[in-house]
């Protein structure tokens, strides 16, 4: 009994605060038992970070609960929305283990949404302002001051009705009339001040296209859409706080005392994820790709979910990730490091290791007979009990790093330098004789030889050396591309640097971000070799450069041209540098 007692309460103390508001919900009976939620995106712009954690919350909360999650397209701006968004965000939801309960459209209750807005007009609650928006702006008066009243507010409800009617047909220039909610102009929340509900936008839209002309705002859409799909949490953002009561009213003008008084959505606030280095929000990843500061969506610089698996990331490392940071109800700016060091983790237990040599100088062992091959067995994963193994050619030729070889090199250099030796990895003992150099001193063969009774496995193998390198031979690897990444941004805070700047010299988000940009954030090696047996590997695939990092295959790869992206280097170069 009081062990049970011990579990439960441990249990709930790494419940987070959502889990406790359901548990407790769940434990009044509230809403007949039900757990529903969903995941609301904008098809505005491809999935970034920020929404695997919103991501993890909604659908997280339905799984554990025995409850369902819908997939919601908020699809309320067609100026800004494309089916191209909105595939690539179920592409995205999949990959991240999670599967929706139905799928649905804001656009799916315009035509309910337009029947309440008329029903309110005739209940004297909504009316067609003709201002512009700067006037309005202007009227709303400030927090501690109340707004003044539209001289539009007061119209008889059979003109307002006309002219809504109008706003629909197209007869009616965008910008030119709103409808809003009568509500109170001297509210101390601001969401209060006669909200515009309605507004008129004629591109046609991306699933509805020209029947309507007249759209439902975002705070007009939202709770009601909740509303009618019977979703009992609505989980979302800080940002959305101070729109709660405005959803609250919403909600329960449209429901009209037709309901049980709890079976009814309730929003709930989290901390959006903000990340260092980092600077999400699709309308800036939109500039970026357009601009041509990255090339495209997916490019592994960017923060976007797809961007993010084409670098190589798991969705396992996201969750671990998104696990680590939780949820709470105050603004942070998160550690990047922390993303990375979830990623290692994760990439550790799963990655295949393999050789790859990605600035090579030629190591020839001079006592190796010429026109040997043996094969070598490497294990695929040490951290996996089971794992595979796979062969490796070893020959007298081979490729090694240039930076592990050095003619004079300092007592702690525990690589190649003449008279030392070193083990090369899954292969022999070596000792390094010598090197070959150009006119201008470079480096262009090293020379070593081996050991014969140290092969790996052999009982002479144990003997202790310092150092052990990578390798591929000359003869049995591959040619490849190897894209290293870098940040994206040179300051911490993108986000704030961007509006800092942009205060300060009045200049556009692009010209900010110009100015923000890490000019080394790609830098591509042409010259790298990699072992044989990566000739199979596919996009997607985990691997461990040993020595050197995570990798995977990029999309572009071909078998004439391989290309290798950097997942993560193997150790956080970056700290060690803000250390120092
Ligand atoms: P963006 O500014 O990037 O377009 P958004 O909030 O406008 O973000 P939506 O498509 O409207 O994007 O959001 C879908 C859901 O994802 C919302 O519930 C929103 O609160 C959530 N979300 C967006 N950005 C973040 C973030 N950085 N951290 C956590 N949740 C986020
Ligand atoms: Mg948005």
């Amino acid at each position: 009994m009081t062990e049970m007692n011990t579990t439960e309460s441990s249990e709930k103390k790494s419940l987070n605060f959502i889990e406790q508001i359901v548990e407790k919900d769940l434990k009044e009976g509230k809403n007949g038992g039900r757990i529903q939620t969903r995941f609301p995106p904008e098809p505005n712009g491809y999935l970034h970070i920020g929404h695997a954690k919103a991501i993890c919350m909604d659908f997280g909360i339905a799984k554990k609960y025995g409850g369902v999650c819908n997939l919601r397209f908020d699809d309320t701006n067609p100026t800004k929305e494309d089916v191209e968004y909105v595939e690539s965000i179920k592409e995205d939801i999949q990959w991240l283990g999670f599967q929706w309960g139905n799928e649905y459209y804001a656009s799916d209750y315009f035509q309910q949404l337009w029947d309440f807005a008329i029903r309110l007009i005739k209940e004297g609650k909504a009316y067609v302002d003709e201002q512009t928006s700067e006037e309005i702006a202007a009227q709303k008066g400030t927090p501690t001051q109340p707004g003044t009243e539209s001289p539009y507010r007061n119209r008889p409800v059979e003109e307002s009705l006309e002219l809504f009617q109008k706003m629909n047909a197209g007869e009616i220039e965008e910008g030119k009339m709103v409808l809003r909610a009568k509500i109170d102009m001297a509210s101390p929340n601001m969401h209060f001040r006669d909200p515009i509900i309605y507004r008129v936008v004629k591109t046609p839209h991306h699933r509805t296209g020209d029947t309507w002309k007249a759209y439902p705002m975002y705070d007009f859409a939202h709770g009601q859409s909740d509303y009618f799909e019977g979703v009992t949490h609505s989980l979302c953002t800080l940002e959305f706080v101070p729109h709660r009561p405005l959803y609250d009213l919403f909600v329960d003008w449209v429901k009209e005392g037709k309901d049980l008084d709890d079976n009814r959505p309730h929003q709930y606030e989290f901390n959006k994820l903000n990340l260092s280095y980092i600077l999400l929000s699709k309308r800036n990843l939109l500039i970026l790709v357009k601009e041509g500061l990255v090339n495209g969506w997916d490019d592994p610089r960017m923060p976007t979910l797809c961007g993010f698996r084409r670098r190589g990331y798991s969705p396992e490392s996201i969750h671990k990730f998104v696990d680590k940071i939780g949820y709470t109800t105050y603004d942070a700016l998160n550690d990047f490091a922390l993303l990375e060091s979830a990623v290692r983790e994760d990439l550790n237990a799963r990655s295949t290791r393999v050789s790859a040599v990605l600035n090579p100088v030629k190591l020839i062992l001079t006592n190796y007979p010429e026109g040997q091959v043996e094969e070598m067995e490497a294990i695929n994963n040490p951290e996996d009990p089971n794992s595979p193994t796979h062969t490796i050619e070893f020959s007298r030729e081979l490729w090694i790093e240039r930076e592990d070889f050095m003619e004079n090199a300092p007592k702690k250099y525990f690589r190649m330098t003449p008279g030392q030796e070193v083990r090369l990895k899954n292969a022999y003992i070596v000792k390094c004789t010598g090197c070959k150099k150009d006119e201008n001193g470079n480096v262009t063969e090293v020379y070593a030889e081996y050991d014969p009774h140290t092969k790996s496995g052999m009982p002479e193998a144990n003997r202790k050396v310092k150092g052990t390198l990578h390798w591929v031979s000359c003869n049995h690897c591959l040619k490849a591309e190897v894209r290293l990444y870098d940040r994206l941004w040179k300051v911490e805070n993108p986000r704030d640097a961007m509006a800092a700047i942009r205060e300060e010299k009045n200049c556009s988000a692009l010209e900010a971000m110009k100015e923000m940009i890490n000019p080394d954030s790609l830098k591509v090696l042409d010259e790298c070799y990699v072992e044989k047996y990566l000739a199979g590997a596919k996009p997607l695939d985990y691997l461990q450069f040993q020595r050197i990092g995570y990798f995977t295959v990029d999309k572009d790869s071909t078998a004439g041209h391989l290309i290798f992206n950097r997942t993560v280097s193997l150790k956080d170069t970056w700290s060690k540098i803000s250390q120092k």
